[in-house]
Parts: C-alpha cells; structure tokens; sequence
C-alpha cells in the first residue's frame, strides 16, 4: 500500500519538499509514555469494565490499583483488545514499512485466531466477512460507530508522525476500516491522531484542545463534550470520546486523568487506553506512577517500549515514503 502523501509526492514532487518539518525533533520519552499510557489505562480500567459509578464505589472506593479481575478475571498487569490489537497492528506497519490496509487485516485476523481475552461485536464480525472475501475493507455502516477502531490508533499516529495530514487520514482509514467503516469513527481516530502528534510534539495543550477536539465537535456536533458529566460510557465511540475528552481536559496529571475516566465505568478499559495515551503523550513517562508501571505485565511493558522505539525509528528515517504505492494510479 501506499501513504497518500507518497502518490502526492510522486506527482508533484516539488510539494514534497514543501512539507514542514515537524515542530520539534521526535522525544523518545514522550512516544514510550504514550504507548505504556495505553496500556496502563487499559490493564487499570479492564477490572471496572462494565461497572456504574456506584458499583465501583461500593466495590473499590476509588478504583485506583492495577490488580486484574474484573469481569474477565485477569490476572493483575495483563491488558485486552486494545493494547493487544494496538500491538499487533504496529508490528505490521513495522513489517511492511507502511500503513497497508492488507497486512493490516491479516494481522487483525492472526490476532483474533490466537483467542484473545475479549473482542467487540463489529471487529469479529467484519474480520469473519475479511476471511470470507480477502477485502480488507469492511462495507460503510451507521451501525459501526463502536470505539474498536479509535482505541487502537497509536501505531498510526507515531508512523505517521510528521507526515502531511493527508497522509495519516488515508492510514488512519485504512486500518479503521477493516473493522468499522464509519464517519464519527473517522473522525474520532483522525482526531485522536492529530492529537498525539502535537502533543507529542510539545505543543500547548489548551491549543491542541481548540484545534482538535472542539474542531471536532464543530464538525460533529454530537461529540459535543463540555456540559453534563458522562458516567458509564459505552461502547460508542461518541460516548467514549466525550468521556476522554472531559477527563484528559480536567485534570492535570497522567494518575489523576486514568483515575478519573476510569471511574466513570461503563467501557473504562478502552476510555482508560484512550486518555492513557493522550496522558503519556502529553505528560510524559516521569509523571507515570511508578506503581503502576511496576504492576503492567512486563512482557506487555517492553513490547510497547520496543514497539514505540521502532516506529520512531522507521518514521524518523523516512523508510515509509521510498515504498511504492500498491495502489494503481487515477485514470488519466
Ligand atoms: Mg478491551
Ligand atoms: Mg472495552
């Protein structure tokens, strides 16, 4: 496959060389918090997935420990689908040297054939229509505006770290779309992207908030995210991103964010993932409790810190743009 920005290039190479250079030389700290962000959020919020507000107060106080269980039984530091599809995913980017739609698919599918601990509806249903047609891309639906596209985007977003934003909304979709092809789905995952690389890239987080997410809101009203407190979110990626979205926003520090999604419940591992992302870009691996990294299973931890350490150096060195595009030109 093809990174937009390659076929672009290709055509007009004098607009490659237009491309800005990122605002500030990629930082390794930042790219490894972000990813063990994920996976933090992810292993903390799977004990309450599913839970109220009121029944983890009653159960946990403040849920505020890795300690595994929950309705999955997991034993403490282990995480599910979202950093586990997030993983597999960046080992194919790091495999093809580019975001492909295909191996994407594949390596969704490898996944699901290895039995993982939990998987949603429209991810196994659309991988059992890939294994049936060989088309990685799922048909669009209204009916997969679920979250299981959005909490698996950080591969995406550290490949394309630097690229033209063209180039990271085609990789975005194509790896989105092999299990939810839908526009508020789009617009989450690009959103989510968009944020990371500035973010990661230092910049001023009340900036990033009125260019990206209430860009977002202005484009799709119904992420609207700022008046009623939501509890219990759900599987729906607008649900999820309101959720994210207030917590990322209303607190000023990695524990404090993924302590406050997570107790909100509903799908608290994938809000967790989602904001740990956000947080670990954002405030970087010093502000992660070192409790919590102590609890994250090991093998998980230097998966994502090897994973993140890869990326940067596949994206830093350029490898992705020098591949020819799969896809055949626009007719004449
Ligand atoms: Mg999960
Ligand atoms: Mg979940």
């Amino acid at each position: 496959m093809f990174w937009t920005g390659d076929l672009i290039a290709r055509n007009a190479p004098i607009r490659r060389r237009a491309v800005p250079p990122p605002r500030e030389a990629p930082h390794i700290g930042r790219w490894i918090a972000a990813y063990l962000g994920l996976a933090i959020g992810d292993a903390l919020g799977a004990t309450v997935e599913f839970l109220t507000p009121n029944e983890i107060r009653h159960e946990h106080g403040v849920h505020r420990e890795i300690t595994g269980g929950g309705w999955l039984r997991l034993k403490a530091g282990r995480v599910t689908d979202d950093t586990t599809m997030s993983l597999a995913l960046g080992e194919a980017i790091l495999a093809c040297g580019c975001v492909e739609a295909q191996a994407a698919a594949a390596a969704f599918d490898a996944w699901m054939r290895a039995k993982p601990v939990d998987i949603g509806n429209t991810v196994r249903r659309n991988l059992i229509q890939f294994r049936k047609t060989g088309n990685p891309e799922a048909p669009a639906s209204e009916h997969d505006a679920g979250n299981g596209a959005a909490m698996r985007t950080l591969p995406v977003a550290l490949a394309c770290y630097g690229r033209p934003p063209e180039t990271a909304i085609f990789a975005s979709r194509a790896q989105a779309h092999v299990t939810h092809h839908n526009t508020l789905s789009d617009a989450a995952c690009e959103t989510l992207i968009f944020m990371v690389h500035d973010l990661l890239a230092g910049r001023d987080p009340g900036e990033v908030q009125r260019e990206r997410a209430d860009e977002l809101v202005r484009r799709h009203p119904v992420f609207s995210y700022g008046k009623k407190r939501v509890e219990n979110p759900s599987g729906y990626v607008v649900d999820t991103m309101q959720a994210v979205f207030q917590s990322f926003y209303g607190t000023n520090s990695f524990e404090e964010c993924l302590l406050d999604v997570v107790n909100r419940g509903g799908d608290a591992d994938t809000t967790g993932a989602i904001a740990g992302m956000l947080a670990g870009a954002r405030y970087g691996s010093e502000a992660i409790p070192a409790r919590w990294l102590k609890a994250l299973d090991p093998q998980v931890a230097s998966q994502c810190s090897n994973q993140a350490r890869a990326l940067l150096t596949q994206a830093s060195s350029g490898a992705a743009s020098d591949r020819i595009p799969t896809r055949p030109d626009p007719a004449p």
